[in-house]
């Protein structure tokens, strides 16, 4: 389970997912400051004939004030109404790019966040030292042909807007020149705006890339923290100041004896081995729902440390862990560990947090998956009373279904606040004997019952009709994802075509 979009350090901040205000006003003032400058500034070229680089300057940072909110749009940090997002977005647009359109720029950086480092548009971050300037200056260009490589796989209307913008914004600045004021249009719009793009993309995109590892800065918190809107990133800085302790992922503390309570089988092929902890290490073994521990113990001669995600409650005096046979040291804790044997474990660590103001949590599990998920909707859903989840629960048949009965009696308890869904690969399974039928679609049937039973695989057309109702993105705050890399590809690849950042999706890893 590796921390995937998240950091803790900003994960911890009361300001990470935080639910957004109808309207941004922070973002509203700077588009209106922005346009203000602009108009300042032109005014004082074109009306009082101030030289062309006492303006050009003013002009620039406006052109950079209109990019911040052009990006907060992109990421649906102007507000939580779209509509607010996608009108802001378009007004800033030709502000920043005499080329550009919304929707595209935003399918672009979206699609550059979702695969990490690796520059959808890499050609101004490489190539030789003389010419990069030239390429920062003429960023917007290579999107637009990027974009147009890609057309094809995009929506229509998303793609007549882009021609359309295209042609419009050209069109109009030639016409300006053909008024005879193309001097005029260098110093206000065109010089200005190249001068912002080029230095948008030495700061953004080129120098991030050439700083070391873990440097702090508005790139890095921006690309573990998409969302986090522009005005809350001296808080951030300040909380990254204040953050100590173990980076995301990496084991904490040293090794302690505990001894194992129980073996409980949860399927042919699983156990819950328990531990109890003493009172002089509960507070080293506090945990956060999500993390997990590591086990060491010597197997066939050899040592092995293997990491499991803790599937008990906070606060609980004893920590439990769900294995899985598959290999040597998972063989011998499903076949050999026995109440009384002791074994060293490390106190937890890692993993990722839920935000605590939540409203809807969609979880994704495939067998053994379930481990951190578990405990992670558990909690949301006891912490927050109005908070909803909803399970996509995916295994072979009902005997390999770990921690169903815990799953329906939780359902019961949060009273329809937990809605599960079993997804059976073998289509014999018990659990969809003819009463059980699902109803003919699956999103009326989330509406009506707490627990339902579907034949087959979660296939990507499924997610995409849970996606357009029930689980539409508007009413889903995150999404964790514990599946095996085949699944979790197919429903990051759905959640990517419905625009949900990258910020709300948690990958559990098992490797
Ligand atoms: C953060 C994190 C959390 C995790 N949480 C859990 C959890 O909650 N529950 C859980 O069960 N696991 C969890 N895992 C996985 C766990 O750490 C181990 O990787 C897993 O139990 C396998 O370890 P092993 O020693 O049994 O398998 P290994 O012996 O290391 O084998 C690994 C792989 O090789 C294959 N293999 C092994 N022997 C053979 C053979 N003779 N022939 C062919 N193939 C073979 C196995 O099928 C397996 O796929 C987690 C992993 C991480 C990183």
């Amino acid at each position: 389970m590796t921390a995937d979009a998240y950091c803790p350090a900003l994960v911890r901040l009361p300001t990470a997912r935080e639910r957004l205000p109808t309207v941004a006003v922070p973002t509203i003032a700077l588009f209106t400051g922005a346009l203000a400058l602009g108009s300042f500034a032109t005014w004082l070229s074109l009306v009082r004939q101030v030289p062309a680089w006492a303006t050009v300057g003013l002009h620039t940072i406006a052109v950079v004030g209109m990019f911040v909110v052009l990006h907060e749009c992109v990421h649906h940090s102007a507000g939580r109404l779209t509509w607010v997002n996608a009108v802001m977005g378009r007004l800033a647009t030709p502000f920043v790019s005499a080329f550009g359109a919304f929707p595209a720029a935003r399918h672009l950086h979206l699609h550059q966040h979702r695969h990490g480092r690796e520059h959808l548009t890499a050609w101004d971050v490489r190539g030789p030292a003389w010419l990069l300037p030239l390429r920062w200056l003429t960023m917007d260009l290579w999107h637009v042909v990027t974009y147009l490589r890609r057309s094809d796989a995009r929506p229509q209307l998303e793609v007549a807007e882009a021609l359309a913008m295209l042609v419009l914004v050209p069109g109009t600045l030639v016409a300006v020149v053909g008024t005879g004021n193309a001097w005029s249009l260098f110093v206000v719009y065109l010089l200005p705006q190249r001068l912002a793009l080029a230095a948008l993309a030495w700061w953004y995109d080129w120098r991030p890339r050439r700083q070391a590892p873990g440097t702090r800065g508005y790139p890095e918190a921006h690309r573990r923290c998409p969302r986090l809107p522009f005005y809350r990133y001296p808080e951030a800085w300040q909380a990254e100041k204040a953050e100590a302790g173990p980076a995301a992922g990496e084991p904490a503390g040293e090794f302690h004896r505990l001894t194992v309570s129980e073996v409980r089988p949860l399927t042919s092929q699983a156990v819950l081995v328990t531990f109890d902890i003493p009172e002089e290490l509960r507070a080293e073994f506090r945990f956060r729902p999500g993390q997990h521990v590591e086990l060491r113990a010597v197997v066939d001669g050899e040592e092995l440390r293997r990491r499991y995600a803790i599937c008990s409650w906070p606060g609980e005096d004893r920590l439990g862990i769900a294995i899985k046979r598959v290999g040597r040291f998972s063989g011998y804790a499903t076949g050999t560990l026995r109440p009384g044997d002791e074994i060293d474990v490390r106190p937890p660590a890692g993993g990722n947090a839920l935000a605590p103001d939540s409203r809807h949590v969609v979880g994704l599990a495939a067998g053994i998956g379930i481990a951190p998920l578990l405990p992670m909707l558990a909690h949301a859903l006891a912490a927050a009373p109005r908070a909803r989840a909803t399970l996509l629960y995916v295994n072979r048949r009902s005997e390999d279904t770990m921690f169903a009965a815990e799953l329906t009696e939780l359902a019961r308890r949060f009273d329809g606040r937990l809605r599960v869904l079993h997804f059976r690969t073998d289509e014999r399974d018990q659990d969809l004997r003819p009463a059980r039928r699902p109803l003919p679609n699956i999103a009326d049937a989330l509406a009506i019952c707490d627990e339902r039973y579907y034949p087959g695989r979660l296939s990507a057309g499924q997610l995409r009709e849970l996606l357009g109702r029930r689980l539409h993105p508007a009413k889903v705050d995150e999404w964790v994802l514990s599946a095996p890399a085949d699944l979790a590809g197919v429903a990051r690849n759905v959640l990517a075509e419905h625009h949900v950042p990258a910020s709300a999706i948690h990958v559990e890893q098992f490797h």
